[in-house]
């Protein structure tokens, strides 16, 4: 008995794949609300900060909410990818400026908690923004601050997986920021 091929009846149709979010396609870019698991090291290996046992970090691309040399790294990751990349203090959180570094008398500072090397202190920059000041050493009535950024003059290690991309909605990107789907008008203060 003879078997014979049989030819398929008209052209065969290619396999349809539908994803289920278009977000598959899109990469990290300026304009989008990107949600990422990250983790920053030291250049002795230890974990400054991480999302890890809390939530992933969700940001709003191009808005300068994550320090220039991470953004500028994460640009064109997809959904999926991960990255390590080095900042250095530059495209990070600035190199020291000694010019931040202030003696204040110790009755200037507030009365409720005794000085010590180490701690920090929350105070008003003279543009009227809030700084984190950082005692640096007390010498009798004399006390050190630092206003710079407690991770100035670091290289910052960076490992990062990125959880999702969005478009931003039309009142994020006037505002610069991400709302919360949840409440997406009083979630916050402007
Ligand atoms: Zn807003």
């Amino acid at each position: 008995m003879h078997v014979r091929a049989r030819r398929p009846r008209g052209p065969r149709k290619a396999a349809q794949w539908v994803p289920q979010e278009r977000s598959v396609f899109m990469k990290v870019a300026n304009g989008q609300v990107v949600e990422m698991e990250y983790t920053l090291r030291d250049d002795a290996g230890e974990v400054i900060d991480t999302s890890e046992g809390s939530d992933p970090l969700v940001y709003l691309h191009g808005e300068s909410q994550i320090v220039p040399g991470l953004e500028k790294a994460i640009t064109g990751l997809a959904v999926g990818e991960s990255l390590k990349v080095t900042v250095s203090p530059e495209e990070g959180y600035g190199t020291l400026d000694p010019s931040q570094v202030m003696k204040v008398d110790r009755k200037q500072l507030p009365r409720d908690a005794e000085p010590e090397v180490g701690m920090q202190l929350a105070g008003m920059g003279p543009d009227g923004h809030p700084i984190l000041l950082t005692i640096m050493a007390v010498e009798g009535s004399t006390v050190t601050l630092d206003a710079n950024h407690p991770l100035a003059g670091k290289n910052l290690h960076f490992e990062v997986k990125i959880k999702s991309i969005r478009e931003a909605t039309a009142d994020e990107l006037e505002h610069g920021h991400v709302h919360d789907p949840n409440d997406p008008h009083h979630g916050h203060h402007h």
